[in-house]
């Protein structure tokens, strides 16, 4: 096992337990089937950190995922404005508008799942020896 310890972004999107960085926080990889989405186990294999606090805890994602949202409609309509240009003699402002909302419609079931992972980790810090800590018990 590596001493490093894992970046934080990198934990986040790929999803990992916020206390050890190696416990997956969904059960499937994929986001498909998509009923099973949002499955989460009780607690992260690895360091047994609970994935839901308390009952309820995830409502506040509504918040997480809508900055998200906000967040990716801006960045694709700018990065449309820098590839593309935009006119208002053309349709190029609707066209820009236009796939970036799709595109994030596209990204929702990822962009819940993020929402998730993002809220968990305000909550809950790394701790670098949270699976040695476990298994001495
Ligand atoms: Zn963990």
């Amino acid at each position: 096992m590596s001493t490093k310890h894992p970046s934080l972004l990198a934990s986040i999107f790929k999803m990992k337990c916020p206390k050890c960085r190696e416990g997956e926080m969904f059960t499937q990889n994929s986001i498909f089937p998509l009923k099973d989405l949002l499955t989460m186990p009780d607690r992260c294999e690895k360091c047994q950190q609970k994935m839901e606090i308390e009952v309820g805890f995830y409502y506040g994602t509504g918040y997480v995922s809508y900055a998200l949202t906000v967040a990716l409609i801006a960045a694709t309509f700018i990065a449309y404005w820098i590839l593309f240009g935009m006119s208002y003699n053309d349709n190029s402002v609707f066209i820009a508008l236009g796939i970036s909302v799709g595109l994030s419609i596209l990204l929702q079931p990822w962009l819940m799942r993020l929402s998730r992972v993002i809220y968990l980790y305000f909550f809950v810090r790394y701790d670098k020896d949270a699976i040695n800590n476990t298994s001495q018990k």
